[in-house]
């Protein structure tokens, strides 16, 4: 469920158009919904109310302050995959005994700051990293929480890019040799074991491999009991997938019984890692049509928004559904939605029937909610858009728009290049 529908042919957000806010803001821009952000949480996280859990939300899906503020209010955790996500998360006033960090190439600077916040646990994905962690843990005198990332070796069947937990994948610590990993890390003295962690991989839309990954960790979670290492904690990441186009992923309450059946037993916390499940289909990218080109071979609707706004079609064929944010009668036709940026792989959509998009008209990218400002960029020198978050009859920018000011704003031209030549006299630097 979404709170993005057409009310007399316009589109709204909840209950504002978003005419109105792409009119005063500005396009591109991403709009998100207060109401499906908070009730996408609330779904998934109450499907694990009957057994002791923590819901990590995944901050590299949507770093948005705001969004990550919402999250905590309503109990969330935080999953972060670097300093600046940590950052971010206590910026937003996310408690630090909420925190867990993945991620296979953590600094030591980044270590040094999660062990001064006393996050609640780093999630390990090599040895060495464990090395490095307890060798920091020492020399700023704490112990560390940590648990291993295991690599259960099992296909997701979802995009080769965001699957995690196969042999081939460069995540986690290979199951063959996990209880070793654990041998080693009860050895080290500013090591404090808490858990097992693994997360295989993002947009699944079925649950066995879920299924499959967690038989596995099951045994090695019995196994280390033999060993008498004792887990309080199971991590088991994220990667519920959406509705895209016609995809059909197990809602958060099948996911959760399913799981829940399989750990009968297990005396464990449980942590999930949702991005995406949570995300994905609370945003949406407003952009604005700018010229029309028919060649003999295509059309071509040229929009304002590009790759460097939402990577995600370039980057993995993602299919986002675009619709109008004024419907019509227009008669269908079928066209490639481009950007401005000079690279063929700049696209939002390709052979896509759209109510034949003039010059002038909004169109609605869905489902653009998780990994889309995220993983924007300024390639191009484009400025990246505006965050708008939307609750009911309100909204509020929640990240402005940048300006050229912003996308030259940490250079400096050496002074070299001012003596003689062209720049002589104009005293920069
Ligand atoms: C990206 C990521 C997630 C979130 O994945 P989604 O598919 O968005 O749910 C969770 N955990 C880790 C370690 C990740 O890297």
């Amino acid at each position: 469920m979404h709170h993005f529908q057409y009310k007399d042919d316009e589109l709204y957000c909840e209950d504002v158009p978003i005419r109105a806010i792409a009119e005063e803001v500005g396009t591109p821009c991403y709009i998100y919904s207060c109401a499906t952000l908070g009730h996408h949480f609330t779904v998934f996280d109450s499907a694990f109310k009957d057994v002791s859990h923590l819901t990590c939300y995944s901050v590299k899906a949507n770093s948005n302050l705001a969004v990550l503020k919402l999250f905590g209010s309503l109990g969330g955790g935080m999953d972060i995959v670097s300093g600046g996500e940590l950052y971010r998360a206590r910026t937003a006033g996310i408690p630090a005994e909420r925190i867990v960090y993945s991620g296979v190439g953590k600094t030591v600077q980044e270590i040094d700051y999660a062990l001064r916040e006393n996050i609640l646990m780093f999630n390990i994905e090599s040895l060495e990293e464990l090395d490095a962690i307890d060798k920091r843990a020492g020399v700023n005198g704490v112990k560390a929480r940590i648990a291993l990332r295991i690599n259960p070796d099992i296909d997701p069947n979802t995009h080769p890019y965001i699957s995690t937990g196969m042999k081939k994948n460069k995540f986690g610590i290979s199951i063959d040799n996990a209880l070793s990993a654990y041998q080693k890390a009860r050895r080290l003295k500013n090591i404090e074991i808490m858990g097992v962690d693994c997360h295989i991989g993002s947009q699944l839309t079925e649950v066995a491999p879920f299924i499959d990954a967690l038989k596995r960790i099951r045994v090695l979670i019995e196994r280390l009991g033999q060993a008498g290492i004792e887990i309080c904690y199971l991590d088991l990441g994220g990667g519920l997938g959406i509705v895209y186009d016609h995809e059909a992923p197990p809602q958060p309450h099948e996911y959760a019984e399913s799981i829940l059946k399989e750990l009968e037993g297990v005396p464990c916390t449980l942590i999930f890692e949702p991005g995406r499940v949570i995300v994905g289909n609370a945003g949406i990218l407003v952009t604005k049509v700018l010229y029309t080109k028919r060649t003999p071979s295509k059309n071509f609707v040229i929009a304002d928004a590009a790759m460097n706004d939402l990577v995600r079609p370039s980057l993995y064929g993602s299919y986002h559904f675009i619709q109008p944010v004024k419907r019509s009668e227009k008669a269908t036709e079928i066209v490639d939605l481009v950007g401005p940026i000079c690279e063929s792989s700049d696209f939002l959509a390709k052979d896509r029937g759209l109510p034949q998009p003039a010059g002038g008209e909004y169109l609605a990218v869905m489902s653009a909610g998780a990994y889309g400002f995220s993983m924007s960029s300024n390639y191009n020198s484009r400025p990246r858009a505006a965050e708008v978050m939307v609750s009911g009859g309100r909204y509020f920018v929640v990240r402005k728009r940048e300006s050229w000011d912003d996308l030259v704003r940490l250079e400096n031209i050496p002074e070299f290049l001012s003596v003689g030549g062209p720049l002589h006299g104009q005293g920069c630097g």
